[in-house]
């Protein structure tokens, strides 16, 4: 016979958001049980934000070594060829996955929230009936958490199995790939490729747009372009994946058929809201396109039923899906709580880094705000300069009326540590002046956030 828990709160997932909302609800003293099917993290720390950062670093530091080989005395530097065991490093990137998982599994027991593993299944919107390995378990809950995350989604002619891989496959690879054609330019896909053009396969980008990583200002994005064409990674835009057979993918550009060499296809076309296998059907919750849809305090149209996370919609993120998750398990406890957000940083790991905060000088003009805008070079920053890496530079976007600032951006080596910055800036209101008026740690990077501030102002001092 099935055993039946009762309990307050069922988070059915184990990723950012569905662990945070699990630890959250502990702490607010509430009787919550975490289902999830999975090692605990989710996709961000299996094989999404935790495993990619890890083989971006390992990349970066081959590259870095094998690039002052035999060649580079400026600095005082001579070191040996560099040779990489990706095999050692997929086990030294799932070492720091077990140390994780297990962190998430100790902060659920410290907060007493139960987790039962297997796959959950709705059976209506308070109960769910999980298959785990000791058999069937049914949780009956006041309160349901949908945080089920998201899936790589698949293109028609190219799906996955073989040399065909998702992100997922592309993270465990025991050899480095001669060449890998990769389906699919946004952060994802950039990510990875750079890292596996450092890692010395020959990296082909295939993008149906006009531009890669579209959702980021062209200007932004330059240096990165910039920087795949000195690894010798090939960029094809407007640009159409059609099939792929014995190493070899067939795309459509301009109306020509090509064939592009590639031991390896990675496709990276956005992911999936995971709704299926579940029993939403069954529920009937309003749905926002492929989301679901849930107002301000993350509930859906179904009395008792939250979701959060990437399967609520967009931006897909492990920080917005976590954020949620805090605020639900409030929510649920009976705080006044409700999403007021200003800002969600949006960064992209590629070589430079990206990072875009609020809106950006066309958004808010596109809105008929008059701005101010102010700008700084990473190549008049001494920080940069100690670093060997001067490219990029910091955007800084203010109302011209009354100088609260509206939006940052970034790009240039290490720029995402920036983030916390822009993001605390726009929470807080700060105007122009506000981070003029802050003094700005030297020699750092974020002496040119100061230096965007006073730019806008009008007197800029180093530049
Ligand atoms: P998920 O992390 O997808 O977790 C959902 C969990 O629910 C999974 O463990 C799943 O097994 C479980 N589950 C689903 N259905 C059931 C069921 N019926 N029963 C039991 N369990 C179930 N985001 C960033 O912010 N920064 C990054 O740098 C970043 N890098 C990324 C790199 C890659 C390669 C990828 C793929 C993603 C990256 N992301 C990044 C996105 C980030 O991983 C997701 O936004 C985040 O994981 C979403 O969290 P979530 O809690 O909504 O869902």
């Amino acid at each position: 016979m099935a055993e039946t828990i009762k309990t307050q709160v069922l988070v059915i997932g184990g990723g950012p958001g569905g662990y945070i909302a699990g630890i959250r609800a502990g702490q607010l003293g509430l009787d919550t049980v975490l289902v999830d099917n999975g090692p605990l993290g989710g996709c961000c720390l299996n094989v999404g934000c935790i495993p990619s950062k890890a083989l971006i670093h390992v990349a970066d530091e081959f590259h870095r070594i094998g690039t002052r080989n035999g060649q580079d005395s400026e600095i005082g530097l001579s070191v040996a060829p560099p040779q990489l065991d990706l095999a050692q490093t997929v086990t030294w990137k799932n070492g720091i996955v077990t140390r994780l998982n297990k962190g998430v599994d100790g902060l659920l027991k410290k907060a007493k929230t139960r987790t039962v593993r297997g796959w959950a299944q709705l059976i209506d919107g308070k109960t769910a009936r999980v298959d785990t390995a000791a058999g069937r378990v049914d949780v009956r809950a006041d309160y349901v958490i949908i945080a089920t995350g998201s899936l790589p989604a698949a293109l028609p002619g190219l799906p996955f199995g073989g040399d065909v891989m998702s992100s997922t496959e592309a993270l465990s690879l025991a050899a480095v790939p001669k060449t890998l054609a990769v389906v699919g330019g946004g952060y994802i896909g950039m990510e990875l490729g750079t890292a596996y053009a450092k890692m010395g396969a020959k990296v082909t980008i295939i993008e149906a747009a006009d531009r890669v990583l579209a959702t980021y200002d062209a200007a932004l994005t330059r240096p990165v372009v910039q920087r795949l064409a000195a690894l010798g990674v090939e960029l094809r835009t407007n640009c159409f994946a059609k099939g792929v057979e014995n190493g070899t993918l067939t795309v459509e550009q301009d109306g020509q058929k090509d064939h592009i060499d590639a031991e390896k296809v990675l496709v990276t076309v956005g992911r999936t809201p995971a709704t299926q296998g579940w029993g939403l059907e069954g529920l009937d919750l309003v749905m926002e396109g492929p989301f679901i849809q849930v107002d301000g305090r993350c509930r859906t149209s179904m009395s008792g039923v939250y979701a959060i996370g990437d399967v609520t919609g967009n931006p897909m993120l492990a920080h917005r899906a976590m954020a949620q998750g805090e605020m639900v398990a409030e929510v649920i406890a009976g705080d006044r709580r409700a999403w007021d957000k200003r800002a969600i940083p949006e960064i992209c790991f590629t070589d430079p880094e990206l990072v875009q905060v609020g809106q950006s000088e066309a958004a808010a003009t596109a809105d008929g705000i008059s701005v101010v805008v102010g700008q700084f070079p990473f190549l008049a920053n001494g920080r940069a300069m100690t670093m060997e890496d001067e490219a990029g530079f910091v955007k800084i976007i203010a109302r011209a009326e009354d100088h609260l600032i509206l939006g940052f951006q970034a790009v240039g080596a290490h720029v995402a540590e920036l983030s916390a910055q822009f993001a605390l800036a726009l929470e807080m209101g700060a105007c122009l002046e506000d981070v003029a008026g802050t003094i700005h740690a030297h020699p750092t990077k974020s002496e040119g956030v100061l230096e965007a501030a006073l730019s806008a102002l009008g007197h800029p001092l180093h530049i």
